[in-house]
């Protein structure tokens, strides 16, 4: 393999979290009965007239500048032919040579730094229905049009992926960036976030690249690294032999990890695209992109970054709580009121996600509030209550949804001296053995420090019931 460089170009399909389809009002919820969201626009029938949904709009454009591309003056849809049975009107509205972006960049962590990838364009279009097939040997299929004409924004990179593992690693970035801006829920379950990508093998340091391959539909990205993987060693094995690569569209067999051919595959012009009629081209004012420009919030890498700076987490951590925005969120609603911010994050990191994934729950269902959780934090901190009190209060804290106030009561810190030598006294009176091991081994000191808090219902001050032991025993 050391003698080819890889080439990877992926064209990723987001579904735009609107309320409404591309072009009329019919509803875009997943989990629909069949037909049910449909009307005669995204049907196709005839004398029906298609017009453009403006929120789609809005967040094609606000992607499109998150990935640092350049929104044109004018911009146009296009009708790209093709027959499918799940594409009623027998072509497909798309952009083609006037798309609402072109000429971004995306920024993705690899080894050696950071790498740029370009992205050739970001254009709006419609999506398709879907078939259902008879799984039961029956020669029939069914049509669901509940899809077709749900909004989609189409992101194609320059081919300037080298390798599976960066493919996977701009995927990440892109996703991470799209869900922050809340443009598309990203679940790749429910189809909204959908990959093909194209590979082909060159001679090390050659400039003209070889002919590509394109795996299509592939919705883990997982599945896309492995199919890439594979296609990689796949067309190495055949130019080995002498072979040509056939220009070709490949699906992923998961279940028999390799990669099947399904068709030739199509260039561009064979679409034959023509302007759509029924929507005139349209003109992209300044202001109102700008606008757009100015509600992106804070993206991914520059949270990572500042919240590495301002709260001295290291990356891993910075890279987990800005994971997802509400949980970046989450973090510095507590870190208002707790300072002890490695603190913070232990606790966020243990108690906080451990429930989280126990109940495989997004961090705005937790049911305890930042306000309410840095409170308890305090109570720690200040020794009110001690680490293991501060636990238990949590579980309360999360099942009932109250303040730690509310529980503390029975649980503060018992640190006065008298009560507990008396708690030591009465461990040592019922185990007298103990005090006896303790002359031969003095780290039996654990256990019997286990004991009396054990007896002080966890409340006694740690340190204290070490130093009280450590004078009686002598
Ligand atoms: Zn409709």
């Amino acid at each position: 393999m050391e003698e080819f460089d890889i080439t990877i170009g992926l064209e990723v399909h987001v579904q735009l979290s609107t309320q409404t389809k591309l072009f009329c009002s019919c509803g875009t919820r997943f989990a629909q009965s069949p037909n049910s969201q449909v009307c005669p626009v995204c049907l196709g029938l005839p004398g029906s007239l298609p017009v453009l949904n403006q929120k789609a709009l809005e967040l094609g454009v606000k992607a499109a500048l998150a990935l640092n591309c350049t929104i044109p003056e004018k911009t146009k849809f296009d009708r790209k032919n093709y027959f499918y049975p799940d594409l009623p009107k027998g072509y497909q509205i798309s952009q083609y040579d006037e798309p609402v972006s072109q000429n971004g960049f995306l920024v993705i962590p690899i080894q050696e730094g950071k790498k740029k990838i370009g992205i050739v364009r970001a254009h709006l279009e419609e999506d398709a229905g879907k078939l259902i097939h008879s799984d039961a040997g029956q020669a029939i299929s069914y049509v669901d049009l509940n899809r077709a004409g749900v909004p989609l924004l189409e992101i194609v990179t320059a081919p300037d992926i080298e390798s599976p593992e960066e493919a996977y690693c701009y995927l990440t970035e892109l996703k991470k960036i799209l869900q922050y801006i809340e443009v598309s829920d990203c679940n790749m379950q429910e189809g909204s976030l959908r990959c093909d990508a194209n590979i082909s093998l060159k001679p090390k340091g050659s400039k003209t690249l070889g002919t590509k391959t394109e795996i299509k539909n592939l919705n883990s990205f997982n599945f896309i690294r492995k199919a890439l993987q594979y296609e990689a060693n796949r067309q190495f094995q055949c130019l080995k032999r002498g072979e040509r690569i056939e220009q070709a569209t490949y699906t992923w067999l998961e279940k028999e990890s390799r990669t099947e051919k399904m068709r030739s595959k199509e260039d561009a012009h064979d679409y034959h695209y023509f302007p759509e009629p029924d929507l005139p081209p349209f003109s992209l004012k300044e202001s109102w992109v700008q606008g757009l420009q100015d509600s992106l919030p804070e993206l991914p890498q520059n949270r990572l970054q500042r919240m590495m700076e301002k709260y001295g987490l290291n990356r891993s951590d910075a890279e987990l709580v800005t994971q997802n925005r509400k949980e970046a969120d989450y973090f510095e609603e507590c870190a208002k009121n707790f300072q002890d911010y490695r603190e913070l994050m232990n606790w966020i990191k243990g108690k906080v996600y451990t429930y989280l994934n126990e109940k495989n729950l997004s961090i705005a269902q937790f049911p305890v509030s930042p306000e309410n959780l840095s409170e308890l934090l305090q109570l720690v901190s200040n020794k009110k209550i001690n680490r293991e009190a501060g636990k238990e209060i949590l579980d309360k804290m999360i099942t009932s949804g109250q303040k730690a106030s509310c529980f503390i009561q029975n649980k503060e810190k018992i640190t006065d001296h008298k009560a507990i030598m008396e708690f030591c006294q009465k461990v040592l009176a019922q185990k007298p053995h103990l005090a006896e091991e303790y002359k031969a081994k003095p780290n039996v000191l654990n256990s019997i420090m286990g004991s009396v808090m054990k007896e002080s219902q966890g409340r006694a001050d740690a340190e204290k019931v070490k130093e009280i032991l450590l004078q009686i025993l002598g």
